[in-house]
């Protein structure tokens, strides 16, 4: 009843409406040239097309894939550009072109086979958005031309199925890519699902944990228990202190350290990190990434060992040369032998040199690995500046020494003790670049919430080519000729500054004399 009240067009419609979804439901289910000749033949059989075909877009231009009915061998294989010809620029316009028996031009390279044809031709472009994908063209009956919907419908799906056909191949390629990443990592990485069993791994995790006889499947405890998953203080971790039960548990988990012990096996160090994996805001399980970094760490050890055995193994039969260097001078001197205390003298200072030397490279390095912090507290420079300077060289240094300080600086943060040994570099180069007579000014002054310390010399100053390279590591111009240091005072005095967020700089003239400047942040 009711269906015979609908006016015609209704019926129409709803008949379109039932052949789009036969259409879309093809479009989801086979491959791209499948459904473009469903779409061909369909023109053929449901709207009376002679022939149609289907050209695709490939960079810039147009190339036919699918031809079919009476003249489809005149299309096979045909191409050209976007926007040449009638098929190229009916490809970019977009509604459909409609082309009378007469209009055809022979020479076309497309169409031009259907010249002697006495039908017309109906070309469509296939768009997605203002993309324009491809073309499809029919040869149809002469009244045919009036009502194209059918037509429409069917490039609307064609077009569908080249987009749909573009995004899978780009996803293709992304999941290839993808793979190709995680495969090639040098770090390990583990996904586990929801339920903490281990989904999947990568081939750096499975070359390493393959041998500990872990495989997919394998739950948190039993990775813990066959591969020997140990914390960085060396205690065997439960399952639940994991940087993967962490992740599983939402939490972001950032360069954990973790280890791989066996018995009789070499301990591996990994930095741990780990993320929940989210799909749709749905927790589906976790992924961690461990870096090896078991070299890095024997590379510190190895450091630390080295560094203990440079200062107190090299240090300890120093002491025993300068105490009994001393006690042969003062001996040597109550026996009156002036010459030969003064070579007893020559024996300790060099030990002491290269006792001072030895601190210089302990030092470089303990500060340059972080290895030493700064234990800022409030601090009165000036007290410690006036403390310091009864305590560097000898009586006749000290005298040269003056002091000035406009102004007081206390509660300053920093390290009383490093930042004394950086006053004191500063100081002890002053009184040994300058000439014995001449006077060394430490002056104290804030500026712009800096406190400024300064040493000034008269002495012999500093080539302006050499001004720049001063604080640098082993930075020694004179070194071949005096032996003095090396070149390492200024360096240390530099990383223990910076290490307060401070400056250093030096100003010279050339036989005029040099100032060193270290600025400290106040607040
Ligand atoms: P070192 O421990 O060898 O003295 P430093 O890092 O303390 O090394 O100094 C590096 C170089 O800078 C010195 O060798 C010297 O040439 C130059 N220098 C440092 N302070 C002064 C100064 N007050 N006057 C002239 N030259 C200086």
């Amino acid at each position: 009843m009711t269906g015979e009240r609908l006016p015609r067009r209704t019926g129409k419609d709803l008949q379109l409406r039932a052949i789009r979804e036969i259409l879309r439901a093809t479009v989801e289910a086979l491959p791209l040239d499948e459904i473009l000749s469903v779409i061909a033949n369909m023109a053929i059989i449901v709207f009376d097309a002679s022939t149609s075909w289907l050209m695709v877009k490939e960079d810039a231009r147009l190339r036919t894939v699918v031809s079919r009915g009476e003249l489809a061998d005149a299309l096979t294989g045909r191409e050209c550009a976007v926007g040449r010809g009638s098929a190229g620029a009916a490809a970019t316009r977009e509604s459909p072109t409609i082309l009378e028996p007469g209009d055809v031009d022979p020479a076309d390279v497309v169409i031009g086979g259907l010249a002697g044809n006495a039908k017309p031709v109906v070309l469509l472009p296939l768009r997605a958005g203002d993309r324009s994908l491809g073309l499809l063209g029919c040869v149809v009956p002469p009244d045919a031309t009036r009502d194209v919907s059918f037509l429409l419908i069917l490039a609307e799906q064609a077009a569908t199925a080249v987009e749909t056909a573009e995004l899978r191949e780009e996803s293709r390629t992304w999941r290839q890519r993808l793979d190709a990443v995680f495969e090639q990592m040098s770090e390990l990485v583990l996904v586990f699902d929801r339920e903490g069993r281990l989904a999947l791994m990568n081939s750096s995790a499975a070359q390493v944990l393959g041998q500990t006889g872990v495989h997919l499947g394998d739950s948190i405890a039993d990775l813990v228990t066959k591969a020997g998953l140990y914390s960085a203080d060396g205690r065997q971790l439960s399952p639940e202190e994991t940087a993967i039960a962490r992740a599983l548990r939402g939490e972001r988990v950032e360069s954990a350290e973790e280890r791989l012990q066996r018995p009789g096996g070499m301990t591996r160090y990994f930095l741990v990190s780990g993320v929940p994996l989210f799909t749709d805001r749905r927790m589906e399980g976790a992924v961690v990434v461990w870096r090896d970094i078991s070299e890095l760490r024997r590379a510190e050890q190895f450091r630390d060992e080295y560094l203990s055995l440079v200062s107190h193994d090299l240090r300890s039969p120093l002491t025993t040369v300068m105490g009994m260097g001393d006690w042969l001078r003062r001996m040597l001197e109550r026996k009156g032998l002036k010459k030969e205390a003064s070579s007893a003298q020559a024996i300790v200072t060099s030990a002491q040199r290269m006792n001072a030397m030895i601190q210089d490279l302990v030092d470089t390095v303990r500060l340059e690995s972080g290895y030493i912090e700064m234990h800022k507290q409030p601090t009165d420079l000036v007290q410690l500046v006036s403390d310091l300077v009864g305590r560097v060289g000898t009586v006749q240094d000290r005298a040269r020494i003056k002091v000035e300080a406009p102004e007081p600086l206390t509660q300053v943060p920093v390290d009383p003790d490093r930042i004394e040994r950086a006053i004191v570099n500063l100081l002890t180069n002053a009184l040994k670049y300058s000439a014995p007579d001449t006077p060394v000014v430490i002056r104290l002054a804030r500026r712009n919430g800096d406190a400024i310390i300064s040493v000034t010399d008269q002495g012999i100053g500093i080539p302006p080519e050499d001004l720049p390279h001063l604080f640098e590591r082993f930075y020694s111009p004179r070194a071949g000729l005096k032996a003095e240091g090396l070149g390492l005072g200024l360096y240390i005095t530099r990383l223990i500054v910076e290490a307060h967020g401070g400056r250093v700089w030096a100003e010279s003239q050339v036989g005029k004399g040099s100032t060193f400047y270290i600025a400290l942040p106040i607040a």
